[in-house]
């Protein structure tokens, strides 16, 4: 996708601070981060976000919950624990359209999900 900076991010067009890559996953380190740990796990293909999930492309998701608590690991967060969250369409505030899971922790986050 042309216009995606998460793409361009992938395609090494914009800078990141990567955290972790494999032939079908990247994850960053979140520009603007909302706690000590916050690092965006993405799929290298473009999925729009999760309403655009099929039977055909959903693997990746599977993927990317067992890439998932790797990160955390060595984040440093892995027994503290963290949360994952996952924005789709305007009431979520999403922003970016990549498919994207925030991964957050390294503090005792905010009881309040919604
Ligand atoms: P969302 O609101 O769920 O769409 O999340 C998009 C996230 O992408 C936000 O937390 C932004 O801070 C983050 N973000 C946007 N541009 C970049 C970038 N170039 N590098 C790292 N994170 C970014
Ligand atoms: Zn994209």
């Amino acid at each position: 996708m042309d216009d995606c900076i998460f793409c361009k991010i992938i395609a090494g067009e914009l800078p990141s601070n990567k955290v972790y890559e494999d032939d079908q996953v990247l994850a960053f380190k979140d520009i603007h981060p909302m706690a000590p740990v916050h690092v965006l796990v993405i799929p290298k293909e473009h999925i729009k976000d999760m309403n655009a999930l099929t039977k055909d492309n959903a693997g990746i998701v599977s993927h990317i919950f067992t890439v998932i608590p790797k990160i955390a690991e060595a984040q440093g967060i892995g027994g503290s624990g963290y949360r994952v969250a996952c924005n789709c369409g305007p009431d979520s505030w999403g922003a970016v359209d990549h498919l994207h899971f925030h991964l957050l922790g390294g503090q005792k986050l905010s009881q309040t999900m919604g």
